[in-house]
């Protein structure tokens, strides 16, 4: 549910791109890398789907601030100040502590605050708070953003302690148990109160809820004022009513330009949301949103909830995409095909479905990222998020071709498939067909593998408590391993022959046994559930395919590689486990669960850690990746109507964000 996030390391093999005079690759710093994306199609767009797209790209600007604002309530005073410095400074700007200052600013607009994008723990300054203390003081006072009244002194008394001191805001959310994990987070989603309060509040107000409940806190800031906890409601009138403001005056552009009644009825909602602050609105908008096909879509919203530790305050983000035609064919062949595929699955009759209906799954192109999806993006994204709007009304599901496109080209020639793959052989199918069967693992993931099988009647979505998620993802990934070899698939002209699939067998096992290991710190065992999963995966097939020697982790030069020495029996194996683990998710087998994620899924060998650390470290891969976006310029006529929208990919990264905190800057503090 929610997005789906993309892996840190890259697979792809090194197949020669098409576009010599489009580089991927934008700049790195610290663990990052900047990456830009094209839009494909653009051109062949109506113009009134361009001008659609245009508005809601401007919409999807505006709310920049309210992102870096809720992240944390220093954020926005820190980036202006840095800002300030960069447009400004007139001092040594050769020195090392200037760069380093550089690199930091770098790293605030990538993470949209001062704590990490995906770790949430504070970055430290690699320069002095007397080296910046100095710099700021030798600006023109007016560039800095000194509130009224405010001196320059006393806004360095309030940034200072907040950007060098290792113990003043640490963590942007913090999820250990046994704190008070509201007063210990750095996020800007409560104010002078504390875990119990915020709980209590909610707790109170569910306690009405009916079996349609709105989302609950999810787009208002929660504070107690004079011993009265109240919501301060993002909203036109309320908390970032300017930066609303903006975003309504482009969604009320882009109703005039939409393709369908349906849509217009779509965005109309969404205005009246922004403009009430009503959950009821953002629900009858939701169900609008799911319904409506059109080929131009975008979220614009306060959507997700993992930066609340509560998960209660959904942080601001906006994506504009139109669908990719062709490749949504894919989609639909494999969603019109989707009872045959739950028909013949090695699975036990009684776990499967009479009748099954494939997720509707488009897939898209993204044409502009903002707020909580820019510059880190993820590559797939499945919403709404009630549960149950996705119940009666159903959901979107979303593949983000041109993105993992871009992260395919970006990591052409980066070494990873010479250092991990075992051989020339490996290589070349990763090569060949990495990019074709890396995606049609995702759709069948996606579109078949969660939609298919059943639980028995005695059986609740929760019985599989803590293990749930693992063995969920592990159910979809193995119904798509297995299904991705299957003369099916070349029969509905899906991959172009029937040896294609192995490039994913060969990813898919070298992924789970050994590079996914280079997401954790040594001596961590894995937590997140996909990790889990493909681990449990891998390491399973691994054991029982031993005797025949059908996988084996074989060492060569010192280095340790995946042997895939019988591509059929794997496959045999992958149904064999996929027939268990549905069994264990339709019975809700929690023994089960729990001792097959325990023994395969969570402990890492650390001698092998180890060594692919180190093998990774000398590539020289930055391990999080995010874009820049295009720039979309108006072309208009001798009487000023938008004749054309162009797209540009010229803008370079630190370019683009000035040109944003100038243009796009409606959160005063
Ligand atoms: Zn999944």
């Amino acid at each position: 549910m929610g997005t789906i996030l993309t892996g840190a390391c890259q697979s792809g093999g090194q197949r020669s791109a098409g576009d010599e005079n489009f580089s991927y690759s934008v700049e790195k710093f610290a663990d990052l890398e900047i990456l830009r994306y094209r839009v494909p199609g653009f051109e062949q767009l109506t113009l009134q789907q361009k001008k659609l797209v245009y508005f809601l790209s401007q919409a999807a600007l505006e709310g920049r601030d309210i992102h870096f604002d809720q992240q944390g309530k220093h954020n926005l005073a820190i980036r202006r100040t840095l800002e300030a410095i960069y447009r400004s400074y007139a001092g040594d700007t050769a020195a090392a502590d200037y760069k380093n200052l550089v690199v930091y600013l770098k790293r605030v607009w990538f993470a949209s605050g001062i704590h990490h994008h995906y770790a949430a723990d504070k970055f430290s300054p690699e320069f002095s708070p007397e080296y910046f203390t100095e710099v700021v003081k030798s600006l023109d006072p007016s560039f800095l953003p000194l509130q009224q009244g405010q001196t320059v002194d006393e806004l360095l008394s309030v940034i200072v302690p907040v950007m060098f001191d290792p113990a003043v805001d640490a963590k942007r959310i913090n999820q250990a148990d046994g704190q008070d994990l509201i007063t210990t987070s750095a996020n800007n989603f409560y104010g002078n109160l504390t875990q119990k309060e915020a709980e209590s509040f909610y707790g109170n107000l569910k306690k009405t809820a009916t079996s349609t409940p709105i989302s609950y806190g999810l787009n208002s800031r929660l504070v107690k004022k004079d011993g009265k906890i109240v919501e301060e409601v993002w909203k036109v009138g309320g908390l970032y009513s300017e930066a609303i403001e903006k975003i309504v005056y482009w969604l009320e552009k882009a109703v005039q330009v939409a393709e369908t009644e349906g849509q217009q009825k779509v965005i109309e909602a969404l205005v009246r949301f922004y403009q009430t602050g009503k959950l009821e609105v953002f629900d009858e908008y939701s169900i609008l949103w799911v319904a409506d096909a059109s080929q131009v879509d975008f979220i614009n919203g306060f959507i997700e909830t993992y930066g609340d530790p509560l998960g209660f305050k959904g942080t601001w983000e906006a994506m504009v995409n139109f669908k990719n035609l062709e490749a949504t064919k894919r989609t639909e062949i494999i969603s019109s095909n989707a009872q045959w595929f739950e028909d013949n699955s090695p699975v036990d009759k009684r776990f499967k479905k009479e009748v099954v209906k494939g997720v509707s799954a488009k897939v898209i192109t993204a044409a502009m990222l903002g707020g909580d999806c820019y510059p880190a993006t993820p590559i797939g994204i499945n919403l709404p998020n009630a549960n149950w709007i996705r119940t009666l009304h159903g959901s979107k599901s979303v593949t983000i071709e041109n993105i993992t496109d871009a992260y395919d080209k970006a990591a052409q020639g980066n070494g990873f498939a010479q250092e991990f793959y075992r051989s020339q052989n490996e290589v070349e199918l990763m090569r060949d067909y990495g990019f074709i069967t890396g995606n049609m693992h995702t759709d069948l993931h996606e579109c078949l593998g969660h939609a298919s099988g059943k639980l028995m009647p005695s059986v609740g979505q929760g019985a599989l408590k803590a293990d749930g998620s693992a063995i969920e993802e592990a159910r979809a990934d193995l119904f798509g391993l297995y299904y991705i070899a299957d003369a099916k698939m070349v029969e509905l002209g899906l991959l172009p022959n029937d040896s294609a699939y192995k490039a994913e067998y060969i990813k898919f096992m070298t992924n789970g046994l050994l590079t996914q290991l280079v997401r954790i710190q040594p001596g961590s065992s894995l937590e997140e559930a996909h990790m889990r999963n493909r681990q449990l995966i891998a390491r399973w097939t691994l054991e029982k395919g031993a005797p025949d020697g059908v996988v084996e982790l074989r060492v060569q030069d010192g280095k340790t590689y995946v042997a895939i020495n019988d591509y059929g029996k794997l496959r045999t194996l992958f149904g064999r486990l996929l027939a268990e683990i549905q069994r264990i998710r339709s019975e809700g087998d929690y023994a089960a669960a729990k001792n097959m994620v325990e023994t395969y899924g969570v402990k890492v060998d650390a001698g092998l850690h180890n060594e692919i650390l180190a093998r990774y470290k000398t590539l020289n891969i930055a391990p999080y990746k995010g874009f820049v976006n295009p720039v979309y310029e108006v072309v208009a006529d001798k009487s000023g109507e938008i004749a054309d929208i162009k797209v540009t990919y010229s803008e370079g990264y630190a370019e683009q964000m000035l040109r944003y905190s100038k243009d796009h800057s409606w959160v005063n503090r």
